[in-house]
């Protein structure tokens, strides 16, 4: 065995109730003058905040939105320079995050980030911006959140949808980082334990959505999922929901959880230690099927087709696909492309 494991440097606050302690993670960083983001959505979520801060709170932004676009990123820049902020608190899911990062790219202000859904950005140095309709993505430490807060108690109103959908989101972090190139085993230990977190919890959630033990179980097994994300290098299921949601604006974690159980359909057999561990953790022979039923007996759309995808689309994700050559752990053909993508538009594994 060889491998090459870098930690990333990051302070991982945990618990029901921690929200509350933002002051106090605020003084242990040094900033005083902080600007809260969210979306429009959650807007009463960062007044809150504000309300925590009192006066090391130098304004509220409420306008990030999905993907990052320039003009919101560049609108939020000049209200972090405007109000004079040291720092920013990004609260919410990956496009309030994604926000943040935005804004630390350019000026270098340190993020603490309060997740309240399972993406798992706010573990990772991967950030993304939107213009003229195309995203650009890239890494870089400088935006990596420096303080990290997960409560539970935030993510009890995640509607029942969006928690199963983020919560395979996540999933597929992992799932890709247990066959990524530069996998190891501490990698390893994490995926397979947020996996086993996330579908153990997600089928509570969707029958109790207040269920505080089930919440915390899915935040813990979110955290360990994107830790994998931040930790290794992603391969054909990321490639293809990037041009998905980039090219044909499907909804980024809806298709995450239609597509995944195709891949590692595909994939699994070239990763026979993915596929054990995956068995051990969703306690299962098949793991495709498992995770196509499971997503759909917690109502999730069973195909591609139902996003609005075409028949017609393959060709064009195909040839994107197949344009640029990334690590996978079998090799990708343009055969083997079409019929996956073909049973994921028919959404076979589901029936
Ligand atoms: P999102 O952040 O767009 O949130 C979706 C909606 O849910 C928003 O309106 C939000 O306000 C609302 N919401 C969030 N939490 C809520 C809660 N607890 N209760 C009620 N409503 C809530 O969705 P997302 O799936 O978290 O993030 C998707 C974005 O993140 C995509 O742009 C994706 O590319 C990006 N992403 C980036 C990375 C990375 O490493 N850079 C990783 C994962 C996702």
């Amino acid at each position: 065995m060889t491998f090459t494991y870098e930690a990333l440097p990051m302070r991982v606050t945990f618990g029901p109730g921690r929200f509350a302690q933002l002051p106090q993670e605020a003084e242990q960083l040094g900033l005083r003058r902080l600007m809260v983001l969210s979306t429009p959505d959650q807007r009463a979520l960062a007044e809150q905040a504000a309300a925590l801060l009192g006066d090391t709170c130098a304004g509220v932004f409420t306008e990030a939105r999905m993907h990052v676009p320039v003009e919101v990123a560049d609108a939020a820049r000049a209200a972090a320079r405007d109000t004079g902020a040291d720092g920013c608190v990004a609260i919410g899911g990956g496009s309030t995050v994604g926000l943040s990062k935005a804004i630390a790219l350019t000026t270098g202000l340190p993020v603490i980030c309060v997740p309240t859904t399972y993406a798992g950005s706010e573990m990772t140095p991967v950030w993304g911006l939107t213009e003229h309709g195309r995203k650009r993505t890239g890494r870089d430490r400088t935006v990596l959140p420096r303080s990290v807060l997960y409560d539970p108690e935030l993510t009890l109103h995640l509607p029942v949808y969006m928690s199963v959908t983020s919560g395979f989101n996540a999933i597929a972090h992992a799932v890709e980082a247990l066959y990524a190139p530069d996998a190891s085993p501490i990698v390893s230990l994490m995926a397979e334990e947020g996996v086993r977190s996330l579908a153990t919890a997600l089928p509570v959630i969707a029958t109790n959505p207040q269920n505080t033990e089930a919440r915390t179980d899915a935040l813990r097994g979110a955290w360990l999922c994107g830790a994998c994300l931040g930790a290794t290098t992603m391969s054909l299921h990321h490639k293809l929901c990037h041009i998905l949601g980039g090219t044909f604006d499907l909804p980024h974690a809806p298709t995450h959880t239609v597509l995944l159980p195709y891949v590692t359909a595909f994939n699994l057999p070239g990763a026979p230690g993915a596929d054990r561990a995956l068995r051990r953790a969703l306690a299962t022979d098949d793991v495709p099927r498992y995770l196509a039923r499971a997503a759909v007996e917690l109502g999730t759309q069973p195909s591609l087709a139902e996003l609005g995808l075409t028949r017609h689309d393959i060709d064009e994700i195909t040839a994107q696909a197949l344009a640029q050559p990334y690590a996978n752990p079998r090799p990708v053909t343009e055969a083997a492309l079409r019929s996956l993508l073909t049973d994921a538009l028919n959404g076979d594994l589901a029936l």
